[in-house]
């Protein structure tokens, strides 16, 4: 086992790693982990040789699914995302970026019928080189990752 682990290792459960530092929480949001009795670590602002500084999150007994690994690319493009057996990784997830994503993130357009009403936000995911934009369905705006909020439930 690699002496420079920042992070404690996991027995079983999932290893999301190479989050481009400052996007943990919104993933946390975005999986609802605090919702959940898992056991999560998170690192912030480690160094990385790719990115220079990462996050990374670990969850112990949790194996995410395809659509949520999936809905992680939308705001960490870069991240890998382990599934750990036994402090062994038996399979890393192919993600790809969904076409949507809905619930959770949070519409900033403070006149958006979804800031009001008991509808579901939902976006679509469009990109512009690495550039990766939501936009609202309801009041059709356009937002950079950086801009969404997310709820706290
Ligand atoms: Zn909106």
């Amino acid at each position: 086992m690699s002496k420079t682990l920042s992070v404690s290792a996991i027995q079983n459960g999932t290893a999301i790693d190479h989050i481009v530092s400052g996007q943990a929480f919104r993933i946390i949001h975005l999986l609802k982990l605090l919702d959940k009795k898992y056991q999560v670590t998170i690192g912030l602002n480690l160094p990385s040789k790719r990115l220079k500084f990462k996050d990374l999150i670990k969850i112990e007994n949790y194996v995410l699914t395809d659509a949520q690994a999936n809905d992680i690319t939308v705001f960490a493009p870069e991240a890998t995302i382990n599934v750990i057996q036994n402090f062994e990784v038996v399979n890393k997830i192919t993600t790809s970026l969904p076409s949507s994503i809905s619930e959770v993130i949070v519409c900033p357009n403070p006149v958006c019928i979804t800031r009001t009403e008991p509808v579901k936000t939902c976006f679509n995911i469009e990109t512009q080189g690495k550039q990766i934009n939501l936009v609202c369905r309801y009041c059709e705006k356009t937002f950079d990752r950086n801009q969404v909020l997310y709820s706290s439930l």
